[in-house]
């Protein structure tokens, strides 16, 4: 596996490959879930590409950049065990070398859920997407469904901008508690968080059990799903049931949802969702 860190030295080794390349963009602190993805890339094309790359222009002024996890060599270490032919590492001078006056903005899907309480943050997330689309020109890019309005709107980024890119989803990887991996996981310090934090993957379930028994109205599903925010002070950002395809939030779904949330334990800010729709994953079924 060879670590690459240029976008010129990059499209060299690209142009010498032979045979289909599949695309993981990450942040780096790698976990399960992010080799997961990585994996199934291996099943998609000849050769993975994984990149690691903390973008600055997805963070807002009081996020935790500086703060982020980074160690590159564990990182390519784990790469290379899960299949990955090549990790692309820019520094941010390489990414963004001269003061930009060009951004991609996707209307619409970006100003629910997240989009309100991270202004900017999905406008950096496609930029820097399209930025890497255009330095690797994978035939097929690999994201986590952890992330549902991040997949979604690539989706229909690469749709509307006729990007020659397959986009494909990867379902969530949970820790055995139910709790949802992520690189902001290792905050959670606190065995008290741990278990706060739990209360995300018991909200969803409780959502998913009142589908199940015939629910189909928002504020229905809601209602059950906030029963695991009853006791305790709890900083919600937002808990939402919207249409899986356009994101917006219905009176009732007859065909289909996703419910999403996103909560503060400590200073730790986290996201869950699942499809009501669809079965309950394996690691909810503790909280039936
Ligand atoms: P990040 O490094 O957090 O930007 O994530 C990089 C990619 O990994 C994104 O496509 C995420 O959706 C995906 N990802 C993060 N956590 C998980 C998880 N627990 N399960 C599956 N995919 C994930």
């Amino acid at each position: 596996m060879q670590i690459i860190k240029t976008v010129d030295d990059l499209r060299a080794h690209r142009r010498a490959l032979s045979g289909d390349v599949a695309f993981v963009p990450t942040m780096g602190a790698l976990h399960e879930g992010h080799l997961s993805l990585i994996r199934h890339a291996t099943t998609l094309a000849s050769h993975v590409i994984t990149s690691i790359f903390v973008n600055p222009t997805q963070f807002g002024p009081n996020e935790d950049l500086n703060a982020y996890p980074r160690d590159l060599e564990r990182d390519a270490q784990m790469c290379q065990s899960a299949g990955c032919s090549i990790v692309f590492a820019p520094s941010v001078e390489q990414m963004y070398p001269s003061d930009e006056a060009t951004a991609v903005h996707v209307r619409g899907m970006t100003n629910t859920l997240c989009g309100p309480h991270r202004p900017g943050h999905f406008e950096g997330v496609t930029t820097i997407v399209t930025k890497l689309f255009n330095a690797v020109a994978p035939d097929v890019a690999v994201f986590g469904q952890k992330d549902y309005q991040q997949l979604a709107i690539l989706k229909r980024m690469t749709t509307d901008l006729m990007m020659p890119i397959r986009v494909e989803g990867v379902p969530t990887v949970r820790e055995p508690s139910g709790l949802a991996m992520s690189s902001r996981n290792r905050y959670l310090t606190d065995p008290q968080d741990r278990t706060r934090a739990t209360h995300l993957a018991r909200a969803l379930t409780a959502g998913w059990a009142a589908w199940q028994q015939g629910q189909r109205a928002r504020q229905g599903l809601l209602d059950a799903a906030q029963t695991a925010f009853e006791q305790g002070t709890w900083s919600i950002d937002y808990l939402d049931v919207v249409n899986p395809d356009t994101l917006h939030a219905q009176e009732r779904f007859e065909h289909g949802a996703v419910m999403a949330l996103a909560v503060r334990v400590g200073s730790t800010r986290l996201i869950d969702n699942i499809r009501l729709d669809e079965p309950l994953p394996a690691l909810l079924h503790q909280y039936l």
